[in-house]
């Protein structure tokens, strides 16, 4: 072919690309994730784009588009949609760059598609080191992606940062974020860009992690600094003089081996007026204050918010919201930058609402605490002093060897899903949870490298504790009030996807019952309700093309909970096929998945040969190595167990020992688990099996 006629030919398939997407022009003139900070400063003047995970530098969550509203809403339908082919949790919400949307899904995976017409543009799929499966509490999500200048960037879920061509999906240049593969590191937050760096973090603090960031140059891929957000032990150096300072607040013979958590794997943002990058951080880790750091301390920075320069990754200011953490407190959930008039003076705040249950309202400049109200029931503080910026903290939440009870539970008064700000009603809408839980600390105190490390039992509460109900509501904040103003309860206790508000006078929430609802902004009435069959945790978003307002969402049941089924979800009945919603108005009706098949029965286990004392052993290995994953019912995230065919069984230590399964999710575990080790644990869900089965044959006989 000579050189022109393929130019032509490329000139023509480039053009019949685009024309969808409004683009008139190509070859060179098509810029592909062309987002930098004058944009994004302005973005406020193009709400047709959605430029970053939050929507903008504020990360609001708030569309100014207002051709879908709540006269016309009812007749919004199912504009287009795509597959991902996976069954695990989407948790991302896309970003749509001049027609072109760009999202995350499992483990990584990064999607740009025509988002008039859903066409894929391209798809990369990260290749994932298998072990980091072991070390993911809280399902293989990935909640996002970051444009920039012609790339796209995305952390895999064994924190490999990826710059991608936003034109091609190639990547340019990958770094390796992990400092220590034997740990229990794994990533799953979008990375955030700052000034001249991207920002990432991991998660891990459920394992034996010391939390940490790191930036990268955004051309070159090399490493700019790291912030640790937690000290390491005595006879070390400490990296920061934050450091030096944090080391103060925690016991000398406090749990080092464990790591201390305070893991940043949730939203980060960046004022680049202000040129500060926020990170929030998670629990400390293990979870008993006194089994962490005996002796007491605040044990900075867990849960902590912290605002650091993103040119030398020194900080700037910090506020821990929970002095010296027992309840599984990330501050890890979304902030959001804005303006509030607050006592007559316009200040540029910061508005967090992480698991501890309080609202909190900072001044993001100087770090300044000034509001702080609990957004729902609190049982282990009973307010925050604004003089001293502490918790009153409730003595009777503090456990240890002896079990106290504490509210909100460890599933937090709201988690990272997105919440949404919304200037015209000056309300943040958010899905919130409630309801108490109780923890000891466990007998054990061995470290399990790589693996589960929180040292808690849930127990019974102690006589006399009032229980509190669980339930999720999508509710609506005053935040200068600092007050409900209304709240809607959904389907069901852990049901709280993010959340999307519009200049349409509308705030849109997806559903674990598979429902997609559009909500009043200042009422909560429903106006509109699709069932799609999909449960969904992610935000919807919502962007326009050639005058065509659009709403998606990223449709797949997952994050922490993943595993447990429920009647009541979508996932129960018509499986966790993951897709991409879009929806507009006049749009069709939204095709539903095929519903599942009858659950079947449990075949005949094979015979039991091992000794009762060799089942027990196997039933405790099970418990802390596998349980977090398998939960052994028809329909949860993972396969059940005690209905394994023959050809499973036969090939039980090829998957648990040999990897046979690593690239489908099942890890290899012939570094931790011996033969033996596998033996008994393959005895014990023989024995599982027979329980089953004899239940079974019990029903069949009534
Ligand atoms: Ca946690």
């Amino acid at each position: 072919m000579s050189r022109r006629l393929h130019r032509a030919r490329t000139a023509a398939r480039c053009l019949a690309m685009f024309a969808a997407l409004g683009i008139t022009t190509c070859l060179g003139q098509v810029k592909f994730g062309a987002v930098d900070q004058a944009r994004l400063l302005a973005a406020d003047l193009q709400p047709d784009q959605w430029l970053t995970t939050g929507g903008g530098f504020g990360e609001t969550h708030y569309s100014g588009l207002q051709a879908i509203n709540a006269s016309n809403v009812a007749h919004l339908g199912y504009a287009w949609g795509f597959e991902t082919g996976t069954q695990r949790g989407l948790e991302a919400t896309p970003i749509v760059v001049d027609g072109v949307m760009y999202t995350s899904g499992v483990a990584g995976r990064v999607y740009a598609l025509n988002a008039a017409t859903g066409q894929l543009l391209w798809r990369f799929e990260p290749k994932i080191d298998p072990r980091v499966y072991r070390s993911v509490c809280c399902d293989s999500v990935n909640r996002g992606v970051a444009a920039w200048q012609g790339r796209i960037y995305v952390a895999a879920l064994d924190g490999v940062l990826y710059a991608l061509d936003a034109a091609s999906g190639k990547a340019v240049w990958s770094a390796d974020t992990i400092i220590d593969r034997s740990r229990g590191y794994a990533s799953t937050g979008a990375p955030q860009v700052a000034d001249k760096v991207v920002v990432i973090g991991n998660a891990g603090g459920e394992y034996d992690t010391r939390g940490y960031i790191s930036a990268y140059d955004l051309r070159t891929g090399r490493l700019a600094w790291r912030f640790f957000t937690v000290p390491r032990g005595p006879g070390q150096p400490q990296e920061s003089a934050a450091l030096k300072k944090a080391a103060k607040t925690w016991a000398r013979n406090s749990r080092w081996d464990i790591g201390g958590g305070g893991n940043v794997w949730g939203d980060m943002a960046y004022d680049p007026r202000l040129e500060l990058l926020y990170v929030a951080t998670g629990n400390g880790a293990p979870y008993g204050h006194t089994r962490r750091s005996p002796g007491g301390g605040d044990n900075l920075f867990v849960a902590s918010v912290l605002a650091i320069h993103p040119d030398s990754g020194r900080l700037a200011w910090y506020y821990q919201e929970t002095p010296g953490d027992q309840w599984d407190y990330d501050s890890d959930a979304p902030m959001v930058l804005t303006t509030l008039k607050i006592k007559g003076r316009a200040r540029n705040v910061l508005l967090h609402a992480p698991k501890n249950g309080f609202f909190y309202i900072f001044d993001r400049e100087t770090g300044q605490l000034l509001s702080a109200k609990a957004y729902v029931p609190v049982t282990w503080a009973r307010g925050v002093d604004l003089n001293t910026g502490r918790p009153r903290k409730n003595p009777l939440a503090a456990y240890g060897a002896k079990p106290a009870s504490f509210a909100p539970g460890n599933w937090g008064g709201h988690d990272w899903n997105a919440m949404a700000f919304d200037p015209q009603t000056q309300l943040v809408y958010l899905p919130t949870t409630t309801g108490d839980l109780t923890f000891e600390n466990t007998a054990d105190a061995t470290l399990h490298r790589g693996l589960l490390n929180m040292e808690i039992e849930v127990a019974a509460p102690p006589s006399g504790a009032a229980p509190a109900a669980q339930a999720s509501y999508l509710s609506a904040w005053d935040p200068i009030a600092q007050r409900r103003v209304w709240q809607v309860p959904t389907a069901q206790f852990w049901d709280r996807a993010g959340v999307l508000a519009t200049a349409g006078g509308l705030v849109f929430q997806g559903s674990a019952d598979g429902h997609f609802r559009a909500f009043d902004a200042r009422t909560g009435k429903v106006l509109d309700d699709i069932d799609t069959g999909t449960s969904m945790v992610a935000a919807p978003m919502s962007y326009s093309i050639q005058g065509v307002q659009y709403v998606a969402i990223m449709a797949a049941w997952g994050g922490a909970g993943w595993w447990i089924p429920n009647p009541a979800f979508a996932a129960f009945n018509y499986g966790n096929e993951g897709r991409i919603l879009v929806f507009r108005l006049g749009g069709r009706r939204t095709p539903m998945p095929r519903p599942l098949p009858p659950i079947e029965t449990v075949p005949v286990p094979p015979p039991q040969t091992a000794s009762a004392t060799e089942v027990a052993r196997g039933e405790a290995l099970f418990d802390s190595d596998c349980a977090v994953c398998h939960i052994n019912l028809p329909r949860g995230g993972t396969p059940d167990l005690t209905r394994l065919p023959a050809a499973i069984h036969a090939s039980f230590d090829k998957i648990v020992l040999g990897g046979l399964l690593k690239d489908d999710g099942m890890p290899q575990w012939d570094d931790v688990l011996s033969r033996d080790d596998a033996h008994a644990i393959h005895a014990y869900l023989i024995k599982a099996s027979w329980e089953a089965y004899r239940a079974q044959q019990k029903t069949k006989a009534k």
